[in-house]
């Protein structure tokens, strides 16, 4: 597809089917599990069963490489599959350096899972390359980058920890989740793979569990990624591809939309004197704010943190008195969610016990700081 074709073009014309049997424009969903053998023994279609490869999920792993202007896509059922897939690529004895403040889930997975299989791994700071070169092994081949990270909006350098990784001989992949390539595109900052839970912004809707990584142009790589979709054979349903597809088709829309109104909404809780701290990018008092400029592109994110109150007791009773944000975990719907994040983390985290995470929704903004006023009004 044309390099000279903005976001928002290709992501409708890379969603839509190639169907000359029907001409159908809305892709159609291929339940079947197998596909036609010729009596030579070729596959006309290119499919052969539906674990290795189904059109709904070639639709939705190129849709999703174009956007991030990489070479490859690969689907899995959730987020948690696409990382373990990337640690499975992995040789027992290898060293990963993860972020100090990466998604919950990835360290456990680190820890509960993969030690056992003997990968090791440490935490840096990532906001921090100084650090991250520190934490540099002989055996270390993945550096993991989350930016901003979960859930105190930290920002990490894609471009100066990718070289630290390279110039050690290792792969840097970024979970580019929550800004979503319409405002970041690691593989073009140096990162060698991108990672996202489509299940947030690309489905949009809180509907639907998935997971992709895109590559840059790596056949060693693309082979063991392939061959873990395939043995492993944690791959997204037709229908859960159809659906993601789907979502991309109005993803620019929704995460400009949502990224302005987050930033509105930082800015009036910033001022507000209640609060006692806002985490965003996109304020300028923010400790990496010109590298979040630098690195995202028109906006900071549709994800903010706040403290607020003395403690978790009083944070979780402020969440009670909001009407328009659902008391819920995840992010990236339409509808604006608000979590008190340390009490699902577990006792272990270094999350502040006054920190609510909101995910702003498409609602009208000022309806949204509306409610904070009166909510906040009662405390
Ligand atoms: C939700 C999330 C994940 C995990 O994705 P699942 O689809 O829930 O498995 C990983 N990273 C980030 C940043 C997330 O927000």
């Amino acid at each position: 597809m044309s390099d000279q074709l903005q976001f928002e073009t290709l992501a409708i014309r890379s969603t839509l089917p190639k169907d000359r049997q029907t001409g159908s424009v809305s892709p159609a969903i291929h339940l079947s599990t197998t596909f036609d053998r010729e009596t030579d023994g070729s596959y006309k279609s290119g499919f052969v069963y539906s674990r290795n490869d189904n059109p709904n999920r070639q639709l939705l792993e190129n849709s999703v490489a174009i956007l991030e202007n990489g070479w490859k896509g690969f689907a899995f059922s959730s987020g948690m599959a696409s990382i373990a897939a990337v640690f499975q690529c992995l040789q027992s004895g290898d060293h990963i350096i993860l972020p100090d403040d990466a998604y919950y889930s990835v360290v456990l997975l680190a820890k509960d899972v993969l030690e056992r299989w003997g990968l090791e791994f440490s935490l840096a700071n990532m906001s921090d390359p100084t650090s991250v070169r520190q934490a540099v092994r002989s055996n270390t081949t993945l550096i993991w980058v989350e930016t901003p990270s979960n859930p105190q909006l930290r920002i990490s350098d894609i471009s100066a920890i990718a070289e630290i990784a390279h110039s050690a001989g290792a792969l840097c992949a970024v979970d580019n989740t929550w800004p979503t390539p319409v405002l970041q595109k690691p593989l073009e900052l140096g990162a060698d793979i991108t990672m996202h839970s489509t299940t947030k912004y690309f489905g949009g809707h809180s509907d639907v569990l998935g997971g992709c990584l895109v590559i840059k142009e790596n056949e060693a790589l693309a082979e063991k990624l392939k061959a873990i979709q395939i043995l492993s054979g944690g791959v997204p349903s037709p229908f859960e591809c159809w659906l993601i597809t789907r979502g991309i088709k109005t993803l620019h829309l929704r995460v400009m939309h949502q990224t302005r109104s987050a930033q509105t909404l930082a800015l009036w809780l910033d001022n507000h004197p209640k609060i006692e701290a806002v985490h965003y990018p996109g304020l300028p008092t923010h400790h990496l704010h010109e590298i979040a400029k630098e690195q995202m592109k028109g906006g900071f994110g549709a994800m903010l943190s706040v403290q607020v109150g003395l403690n978790a007791k009083q944070a979780m009773t402020l969440t009670g008195q909001l009407n328009l944000f659902t008391t819920a975990t995840s992010l990236g719907g339409v509808e604006s969610l608000i979590e008190h994040r340390k009490s699902i983390e577990g006792v272990e985290s270094s999350t502040p016990e006054n920190l609510l995470r909101i995910s702003v929704g498409l609602e009208n903004i000022d309806d949204l700081i509306s409610d904070w006023e009166q909510a906040l009004r009662k405390m």
